[in-house]
């Protein structure tokens, strides 16, 4: 569960993100789009604590973030919010000079203390998870970027988050490998994970979302659900964000 309650972000006097409140209980996926600038990787990096939020309140759980906590509360709220999410980026900051499976073994070591017999067992089967069973034992460099990111999507779920944040995860791929790391996230929809995606992919947001938000100027001005954002717009904005990403 997540829930925002007059969320805002400046950056000095730009306000980027203005009063947004949201809820969007557990098991949902939501597909967030709209222009570049609108805000949208903003929000997810607050839900996260990769920012510090300007006003507002955000919940993830029962984990409770406001603006106005004192920095040590803060960051133990963070560190908390952070064992319950997994945040998957356009770049998929894999550890180069680390192989495929030391990578996703790394959090599982690290944050949750397994023993690295433990970890590498964990570690293999997230990896069939995103069909990579055979990537193993290879460094990054040697994998595409669709391979590449499905090792950052197994990665995220090792610290088995119940909610998972993916900002724009296939912006950086060839159009050929778009496709193999949709088809692990639409499997991760399917098995109930709650999740929150940036993306152009509209295709994918009509047919895997349960809901879109429409972002631009910091707001969420639509809040709909997929079929009737993509075939009946409310706003204008929408309307014309919608014709121009159709022209492509
Ligand atoms: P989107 O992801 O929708 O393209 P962003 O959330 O990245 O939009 O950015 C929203 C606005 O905030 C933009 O005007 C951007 O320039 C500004 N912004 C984002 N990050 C920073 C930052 N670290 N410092 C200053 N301005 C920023
Ligand atoms: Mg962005």
């Amino acid at each position: 569960m997540i829930k925002t309650n007059d969320l805002s972000k400046s950056f000095d006097k730009h306000e980027v993100l203005k009063n947004i409140s949201l809820t969007i209980p557990a098991h949902q996926v939501v597909a967030i789009v709209g222009p570049s600038g609108s805000g949208k990787s903003t929000l997810l990096r607050c839900l996260n604590g990769l920012e510090t939020i300007t006003s507002g309140t955000i919940f993830v759980n029962d984990h409770q973030l406001r603006a106005t906590d004192k920095k040590k509360v803060r960051q133990k709220t963070i560190h908390a919010i952070r064992q319950d999410t997994g945040m998957v980026f356009q770049q998929f900051n894999l550890y180069p000079h680390k192989t495929v499976i030391e990578n996703v073994m790394e959090a599982l070591i690290v944050v949750k203390k397994q023993s690295k017999e433990k970890a590498k067992i964990i570690a293999s089967q997230l990896l069939k998870r995103v069909d990579l069973q055979e990537k193993e034992d290879v460094y990054p460099s040697k994998l595409s970027g669709g391979q590449q990111q499905r090792v950052a999507i197994a990665r995220a779920l090792a610290m088995e988050p119940q909610i998972m944040l993916f900002d724009e995860p296939t912006s950086a791929l060839d159009p050929e490998l778009v496709g193999e790391v949709l088809k692990v996230m639409k499997e991760l929809a399917d098995e109930g994970m709650t999740m929150v995606i940036v993306t152009h992919e509209m295709n994918f947001a009509q047919n895997v979302a349960n809901r879109i938000l429409f972002m631009a100027d910091g707001q969420i001005i639509e809040d709909a659900e997929p079929k009737s954002f993509f075939t009946q717009p409310a706003t204008e904005r929408a309307q014309k964000f919608l014709a121009k990403v159709k022209e492509f």
